[in-house]
């Protein structure tokens, strides 16, 4: 974004804009402060912002500030579709291309609405008038606070955003240790410690509140961890079963494929979860180093992400797509003893 972008943001924002902000379906930490931690700073230009998530996300994110005004589109979607149409401003966060909301790409896709783009995902697409991407951000909410300090209101940043900020910043850089964390992520986050945001209380909203069936399900997929040495790979599986028995709720698998990854000499991790009421079984990725599962995921399972996290999809049974991802791996073999 340059200097052009921005004094053309300007100019928008000085008359009141009916405003959307949309994060990608099922909106993690970073998607949800993201959307919010903009939506408040566009209410502070009394705009007519309204967050429009494509469907509900999990309840360790329904304490954020903001939180009670989210609309979600596939169940409130007769006033989603009157609030887009009408939106003279749309921006779309976290995510790098329309499909990634879900059912809400056609109306997207649509809209007259100057469409306002940004986000951290690799290759991102060329729907939007104003472009706003970087891939070696931490996070979605590292670039709003960057957006924010270019348009010169850094000094309207107040608690909430920061919050919003914090979240996304936190949950994106796995509390600050991923490679994507630099200093200057530091220096934001402490800026947003001292402008308001509750480490200790955020850290506890989203870490803390496992129940009891959720760490029952954690055990279920640690004792289905396989580890293929050969080939640094390891990877677990739950089917719908195994999800029902534990009362799956959404959220609940969140974080899982890192237990892949954290085994000593371990670079590539997968987790495949059975959704039997999409028909789809939903994959995540996790990498160390320079294997890029943004790359894997994109050539073998229509996903993406970033080099070393992404997700995909496979519409083959749970034991079919296991299949096949171990017959791909081998052609990898030299990448992953490499790393
Ligand atoms: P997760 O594995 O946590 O769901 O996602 C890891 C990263 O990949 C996130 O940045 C997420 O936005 C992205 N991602 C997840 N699923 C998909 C997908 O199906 N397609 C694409 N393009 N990206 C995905
Ligand atoms: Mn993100």
């Amino acid at each position: 974004m340059n200097k052009q972008d921005i004094s053309g943001i300007k100019q928008l924002f000085l008359t009141q804009k009916n405003i959307v902000i949309v994060p990608h379906k099922n909106p993690d930490g970073d998607a949800m402060g993201s959307t919010l931690g903009l939506y408040h700073y566009l209410k502070k230009y009394h705009h007519n912002a309204k967050v429009i998530s494509p469907n509900d996300y999990p309840a360790f994110l329904k304490w954020i500030p903001g939180d009670n005004t989210v609309l979600k589109y596939d169940s409130d979607t007769e006033m989603c579709h009157k609030l887009i149409a009408d939106a003279d401003i749309i921006f779309t966060l976290d995510f790098n291309a329309l499909h990634r909301t879900g059912g809400m790409e056609s109306n997207l896709e649509q809209s007259k609405a100057i469409k306002i783009l940004i986000d951290h995902h690799q290759e991102p697409h060329n729907y939007a008038s104003y472009i706003f991407s970087d891939v070696s951000k931490s996070s979605t909410c590292e670039m709003v606070y960057d957006f924010i300090t270019m348009l010169e209101d850094h000094s309207l940043i107040d608690s909430d955003i920061a919050t919003c900020l914090y979240l996304g910043i936190m949950t994106d850089t796995g509390s600050f240790r991923f490679p994507s964390t630099t200093s200057t992520t530091h220096r934001i986050i402490a800026d947003l410690i001292e402008k308001g945001a509750n480490n200790t209380f955020i850290h506890n909203q989203v870490y803390d509140t496992n129940s009891h069936e959720r760490l029952q399900l954690l055990g279920c997929a640690l004792s289905n961890l396989k580890v293929i040495p050969e080939l640094k790979t390891a990877y677990i599986s739950l089917s719908q079963d195994e999800l029902n028995k534990y009362h799956f709720k959404k959220g609940d698998t969140e974080g899982f494929v890192n237990y892949g990854l954290s085994l000593e000499n371990i670079v590539f991790a997968a987790i495949f979860i059975e959704n039997k009421q999409e028909g789809i079984i939903k994959i995540s990725f996790r990498s160390k180093g320079s294997f890029s599962v943004n790359d894997f995921s994109r050539a073998y399972f229509n996903g993406g992400g970033h080099i070393n996290a992404a997700g995909g999809i496979s519409e083959l049974s749970l034991n079919e797509t296991i299949k096949k991802f171990i017959s791909i791996l081998p052609n990898y073999s030299n990448a992953l003893n490499d790393e």
